[in-house]
């Protein structure tokens, strides 16, 4: 049961895109309203995220990088375990033992910022003044530099990127509120600024997917016997590159979920007769009661307490929304 309870709770870092969803989330947990995210080679060579949250106290900053799972790494087969069953809380000590890491803050409270580093499994070095705003950055270099085996599971320099990339905009779309850059190779690729009216919510969607989403989509805006539901479904006029364009989100968390796919589905089907891949960002909003989220080890699964009724409410909803549109 122990192990099993690692597995359920754990995060898995086994490329470039997982640290990037740890790091942000981390950000987003300390209150950061600005991240930026500097990815060279895929992220293999560099990932550098960047936030404005709340920062690090210094007296902290070796504990983030060193809790009970770096202790207990003796052998190479230790850390391959580390990168396939992660460790809950232990984010940043499970990273830094297959990476070169540097984390740098300032406190909010504070005058002054901090460093500490750590390369593999050794020991994270001694406090270092550094200079750095309000805030922290995460840097992440060589990937897997001590795990040979886990480093010939990385693919192409282009698809590392492409993974770490959607990673990224499945946050961004769930954070409005947040600005976010991403780069790669210096490169910018998405300079996303906060979007509180609809309006710029609507232009942001349209900068993370493309204009062609929005242009071809209806608005959702349903609310009934406690559930809602928001965001945009493309019509069948929509005619995208990329093959999946499936955002879903319960109380603010990306989902996957196939109750809720069967539903979308099956309302494009009735209306439109034409289901097979509709592309859509999609709010759910439910008492937290309700649900479940915790089912899935990365989170993305989620357990209704009655399924019927989501299925229904989502039905409907879409339903109506398409129908009303039909040529
Ligand atoms: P967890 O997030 O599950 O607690 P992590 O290993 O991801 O574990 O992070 C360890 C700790 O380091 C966090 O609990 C938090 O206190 C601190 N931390 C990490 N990243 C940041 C950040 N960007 N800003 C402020 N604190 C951070
Ligand atoms: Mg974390």
């Amino acid at each position: 049961p122990r192990l099993a309870n690692q597995i359920a709770a754990g995060e898995v870092v086994e490329r470039p895109a997982n640290i990037v969803k740890e790091l942000v989330e981390n950000a987003l947990d300390a209150g950061a309203t600005r991240i930026d995210v500097d990815a060279e080679q895929g992220g293999i060579k560099l990932l550098r995220v960047r936030d404005n949250g709340c920062g690090i106290e210094k007296d902290d900053l070796p504990l983030a990088l060193s809790r009970h799972a770096t202790s207990k790494i003796n052998t190479l087969d230790d850390l391959e375990a580390v990168i396939t069953m992660g460790f809950r809380g232990e984010a940043l000590a499970s990273i830094s033992s297959v990476s070169r890491l540097t984390l740098t803050s300032r406190y909010h409270e504070a005058t002054d910022a901090w460093q500490v580093s750590a390369e593999g499994r050794d020991m994270v070095t001694s406090v270092s003044p550094a200079a750095h705003p309000e805030g922290t950055t995460l840097e992440v270099r060589d990937l897997f530099f001590n795990t040979p085996a886990r480093r010939k599971f990385l693919r192409t320099e282009k698809t590392e990127f492409s993974h770490l990339e959607e990673h990224l905009k499945k946050l961004a779309l769930s954070r409005y509120d947040v600005a976010f850059c991403l780069r790669h190779n210096n490169r910018v690729i998405h300079q996303l600024r906060v979007a509180s009216r609809g309006i710029e919510q609507e232009r942001r969607v349209a900068a993370i997917l493309s204009p062609q989403f929005i242009d071809n989509a209806l608005h959702v805006d349903t609310e009934a016997a406690g559930l809602s539901l928001s965001g945009w479904v493309a019509l069948p006029t929509f005619s995208r590159s990329q093959a999946d364009m499936q955002y879903f989100y319960v109380n603010g968390r990306a989902v996957r979920d196939r109750l809720v796919v069967h539903a979308i589905k099956q309302a494009y089907r009735d209306v439109l007769f034409h289901g097979r891949h509709p592309a859509f960002v999609l709010y759910l909003t439910l008492d937290p009661k309700l649900v479940d989220v915790n089912v899935h080890p990365t989170k993305h699964e989620v357990r209704f307490r009655d399924g019927r009724l989501v299925h229904d409410f989502l039905f409907r909803t879409l339903h109506r929304v398409l129908a009303d549109v039909r040529p």
